[in-house]
C-alpha cells in the first residue's frame, strides 16, 4: 500500500502537487469566505445594537418628559379636587375661588384651563372665565368613567376634540368624605405638544414615534395621521402584547403601516409608553454599503486567487506531461520502445532488493538475436532493425505481468527480467519467445534468436551482476550448442530453483 502510494508519487509528482494545490486554495477560499461572512454578521449585529440602543434611548426620554408632564398637570388636578371639598367655597365670590382653586394650576401654552364638572355633568367652574358658558359633559366617557367607578384615580382618555383642539383629556373625581360623587375636574393636554415635542428631535421622515396608553390606545404618533390616532392595538390579532415588551425592541412589519422598522419600546412604568421605530434599511445603510463593498472586494480576490491557482495547476499538468515525456524517453529504447538498459539496471537492482527481503527467487533471460551480423550484411541495416524491431514485438507479447521488465541491453541482445518466477516457467517464456520469432521470421525473413535462462533466490550479500553472468553463460551455451535454442545456467554453487 505505501509502496503502491510512494509510486505514485514518484511518477506524478506534479500530478498530484496540483490537486493539492487546488485542495488548498479552495479550502483557504472557504475559510477566508467563513471568516468575512462572520466578521460582516458582526458588523451587522453591531449596527443593529447601536440603533436598538438609539431608539430606546429616544422612547424612554420622550416617555419621561410625557410623564412628567402628566404628573404636574395631575397635581393641578388633584389640588382643585381636593380645595373643592373646603366648606369655605361656597360661600366666597367666584373671584376667590378661583384664586383658591387656580392659583398654583399649572399653566402652559400646551395645557388647556381647568374644568370642573358638577355630578350632573354641568360645567360649574372654568379655569379660564369667571362667567363659563353652560355645557354639559355627563355623556362624556371620562365624565361616565368617574360617576360609575370611585377608583378611577387618573383618567386619561381618547384623543379627541376638545375646545376646538385636538388634545387628550385627563381628568380625576371630586369626592366627598364619605367617597359620595360630587363631580369630576378634567384639563387636556393639546396634541400641539407633542408636535413641539417631536419637532425638536433630529428625526428622519420613515422614523416613527408612537405614544401608548398602557392598555396600547394610541395616543400620538409621527408621523401625525388622524386616522391611527385612537386605535387601540389590543384589537389587532397580528400584533400581540409580546412583541414589544417594557424595553424590548421587534424587527418587522408593525401594526400602522407595511416597512419594516426595527422597533423599540422605552422602559419607565409612566401612564403611557413610546415606542421609537426606526426603518431596517436605514438601520443597515452604512452597513449594506460596506458590506457591498468588502464583498466585491473578497469575490474579487477569490475569483483572482481561483483563477491563478488553474493557471498554476494546468501549468503543473504541462510540466508533469514534459516530465513524463522525459523520463519515458530517459528509459525506453528509441527503436525498438523496450526499456533501455539504464532503465534495466534500475529495476533489477530494486527487484533484486525486494527478492532477498521476500526471499523470492528472480529469473532472468538473455536473448541475442542469430547471425545478426550476416542479416545485416545481407539485407542491409534498415531491415536489421526492422527485425530488432519485431524481437521486441515478440518478447513484449510473451512478458506481461506485472512488475516484469523487458529491456534493449545492448545491440542485437535484449534481457528479460521476471521476478518471482521460477526457471521452469522463466524457461517457458524463453521458448514462448523463441517459437514466436521463429514463426514470425518464417513468413518475413530468416531470423532466430538464442536465449539463456538463469533463475535464483537471492540471499544477502550476493549481487545481481551474478544472475546477469549466469545468464550471459547460458545464453553462450544456446550458441555453442547450435543456436535458436533456450539453455538453463547451471549454477551448481547456488540454490537453483527448479
Ligand atoms: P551470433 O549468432 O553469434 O550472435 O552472431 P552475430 O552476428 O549476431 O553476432 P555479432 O556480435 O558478431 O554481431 C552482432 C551484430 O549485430 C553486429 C551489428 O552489425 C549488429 N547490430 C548491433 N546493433 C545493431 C542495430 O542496432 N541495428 C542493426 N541493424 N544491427 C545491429
Ligand atoms: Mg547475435
Ligand atoms: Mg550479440
Amino acid at each position: 500500500m505505501l509502496s503502491g502510494w510512494r509510486e505514485v508519487m514518484a511518477r506524478r509528482p506534479w500530478r498530484l502537487s496540483a490537486k493539492l494545490l487546488i485542495i488548498s486554495s479552495v479550502v483557504t477560499v472557504i475559510g477566508f469566505s467563513a471568516i468575512c461572512v462572520n466578521v460582516m454578521l458582526d458588523m451587522r449585529r453591531g449596527e443593529e445594537a447601536l440603533a436598538r440602543q438609539m431608539l430606546e434611548n429616544l422612547a424612554t426620554t420622550i416617555e419621561s418628559d410625557v410623564s412628567r408632564n402628566i404628573e404636574i398637570y395631575d397635581l393641578s388636578l388633584k389640588a382643585v379636587a381636593s380645595n373643592m371639598l373646603l366648606p369655605e367655597i361656597a360661600t366666597v365670590s367666584r373671584a376667590v375661588r378661583h384664586l383658591i382653586l387656580f392659583d398654583h394650576a399649572t399653566t402652559a401654552r400646551h395645557f388647556g384651563a381647568i374644568q370642573v364638572f358638577d355630578a350632573d355633568g354641568r360645567l360649574t367652574i372654568d379655569a379660564s372665565t369667571l362667567d363659563p358658558l353652560p355645557a354639559n359633559r355627563s355623556e362624556e366617557d371620562y365624565f361616565k368613567n368617574h360617576r360609575d367607578n370611585p377608583n378611577t384615580g387618573l383618567f386619561i382618555s381618547r384623543p379627541m376634540l376638545f375646545r376646538g383642539a385636538y388634545s387628550i383629556v385627563l381628568s380625576r373625581r371630586i369626592s366627598d368624605t364619605d367617597g359620595g360623587f360630587l363631580g369630576v375636574v378634567a384639563g387636556s393636554i393639546r396634541f400641539s405638544y407633542f408636535h413641539e415635542l417631536f419637532e425638536r428631535l433630529n428625526l428622519d421622515p420613515q422614523d416613527t414615534i408612537t405614544v401608548l396608553k398602557r392598555d396600547r390606545t394610541i395616543m400620538m404618533r409621527r408621523p401625525f395621521d388622524l386616522d391611527v390616532i385612537g386605535k387601540n392595538l389590543g384589537t389587532q390579532q397580528s400584533w400581540k402584547p409580546d412583541n414589544l415588551k417594557a424595553g424590548g425592541s421587534y424587527a418587522g412589519q408593525g401594526p400602522v403601516d407595511a416597512t419594516p422598522r426595527l422597533y423599540v419600546r422605552s422602559t419607565g412604568a409612566g401612564p403611557m409608553f413610546v415606542v421609537a421605530g426606526k426603518p431596517l434599511n436605514a438601520v443597515f445603510e452604512l452597513w449594506q454599503k460596506e458590506a457591498y463593498r468588502i464583498g466585491a472586494v473578497v469575490v474579487a480576490l477569490i475569483l483572482f486567487m481561483l483563477a491563478s491557482t488553474l493557471v498554476l495547476a494546468r501549468e503543473i499538468g504541462r510540466r508533469a506531461e514534459a516530465e513524463r515525456k522525459l523520463e519515458e524517453m530517459a528509459t525506453t529504447d528509441a527503436l525498438t520502445g523496450l526499456k533501455n538498459r539504464r532503465k534495466f539496471d534500475q529495476v533489477i537492482d530494486v527487484e533484486w532488493r525486494r527478492a532477498v527481503r521476500q526471499n523470492t527467487p528472480v529469473a532472468l533471460l538473455m536473448i541475442d538475436a542469430d547471425h545478426f551480423k550476416a542479416y545485416n550484411d545481407t539485407f542491409g541495416h534498415q531491415a536489421g532493425d526492422q527485425v530488432l524491431v519485431g524481437i521486441a514485438i515478440c518478447i513484449s507479447d510473451s512478458v506481461r505481468r506485472a512488475g516484469d521488465c523487458a529491456a534493449r541491453y545492448g545491440g542485437e541482445e535484449f534481457a528479460v527480467l521476471l521476478p518471482g518466477t521460477s526457471v521452469t516457467d522463466a524457461f517457458k517464456v524463453a521458448e514462448t519467445i523463441r517459437g514466436k520469432v521463429q514463426g514470425w521470421s518464417d513468413a518475413q525473413a530468416t531470423s532466430t534468436v538464442s536465449c539463456g535462462i538463469a533463475s535464483l533466490v537471492p540471499t544477502a550479500g550476493m549481487d545481481w551482476p551474478l544472475l546477469v553472468s549466469a545468464a550471459d553463460k547460458a545464453l553462450y551455451a544456446a550458441k555453442a550448442g547450435g543456436r535458436n535454442q533456450s539453455v538453463v545456467a547451471s549454477l551448481p554453487t547456488l540454490s537453483l530453483v527448479a
